[in-house]
C-alpha cells in the first residue's frame, strides 16, 4: 500500500499542462505564512519546466473552490447520489451474494458417499479392485476442486460484505455533506473526488468518484 499522505490533494492535484503532481509550499511574506500548490515540474525546474502556464494556487482559496464543487454537485444535481451509488454498486457486481449456489455443498456431500460406497464395496470383495485407485483419485480430486471452488464463493462474500459496508460508510460521508460543508475536509475529498487537474486562468477540472466532471475557477479576492 502507499504512503497516505497528510493532505488530500497531494494525491489528487496534477498539473493540466505537464501532467506531474501540485505540491505543497508555505511561502513567508511580510512575516505572514501562506500555503500555495505549485506544479513540482515547476519548483524543480523553474522556468524550464515544460509547463508554461501552471497557475499557483494560493490555499485558501483552493479549497473554497473545492468545496463550492462538492456543494454544488450535492445540492444541484439530483442524480448524484443515486450515481454514486450505482458507481459503488457496479464495482460490487462480480460480487453477488444473492447466488452462491449451495450445490456445491450437495455435490461434495454426494461425492464423499460415492467415495464410502466404494470403499466399502472395496473391502467387500477382500482385495483391491484394479479401478480401486483410478476411482478413488478420482472422486477425491473432484471433492478437492468442488472445495477449492466453495472456498472462492466464501471468499467473494466476504469481499462483497466488505463492499456493503463500504457503502453504507460513503452513505453516511454524503449525510454529512449536506446541507453545506463550508470548511475544506480532508476526508471528504479523499473520498469523493479522484483528481482534479489544474489548467491556466485558475481552472479546475474536477473528476469525482462518482463519475462527475466539473469545472470550477478558483477566485482570488484580494
Ligand atoms: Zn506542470
Amino acid at each position: 500500500m502507499s504512503h497516505i499522505s497528510k493532505y488530500a490533494l497531494t494525491e489528487i492535484l496534477v498539473c493540466s499542462e505537464c501532467g506531474h503532481p501540485y505540491r505543497r509550499q508555505v511561502w513567508s511574506k511580510y512575516g505572514q505564512k501562506s500555503a500555495v500548490w505549485r506544479c513540482e515540474n515547476r519548483l524543480k525546474n523553474g522556468t524550464k519546466a515544460s509547463c508554461k502556464n501552471s497557475p499557483t494556487l494560493k490555499e485558501e482559496p483552493l479549497h473554497n473552490a473545492i468545496m463550492t464543487a462538492i456543494n454544488n454537485v450535492v445540492e444541484n444535481n439530483g442524480d448524484f447520489i443515486g450515481a454514486f451509488r450505482e458507481n459503488v454498486i457496479r464495482v460490487m457486481g462480480g460480487y453477488s451474494t444473492k447466488d452462491i449456489p449451495t450445490e456445491y455443498d450437495d455435490q461434495i456431500e454426494s461425492l464423499q458417499k460415492e467415495m464410502l460406497f466404494l470403499i466399502e464395496e472395496n473391502a467387500k470383495q477382500g482385495a483391491v479392485a484394479e479401478d480401486f485407485d483410478d476411482e478413488y483419485k478420482r472422486i477425491s480430486e473432484e471433492i478437492n476442486e468442488l472445495k477449492k471452488a466453495k472456498l472462492r464463493l466464501v471468499q467473494e462474500k466476504k469481499q462483497a460484505d466488505r463492499y456493503e459496508q463500504r457503502l453504507m460508510e460513503m452513505d453516511s460521508t454524503l449525510k454529512t455533506v449536506r446541507p453545506q460543508v463550508k470548511e475544506f475536509d480532508e476526508e471528504l475529498v479523499r473520498r469523493l473526488i479522484k483528481s482534479i487537474k489544474v489548467n491556466k486562468g485558475e481552472r479546475l477540472r474536477i473528476q469525482f468518484e462518482s463519475g462527475i466532471v466539473m469545472e470550477q475557477i478558483v477566485d482570488y479576492y484580494d
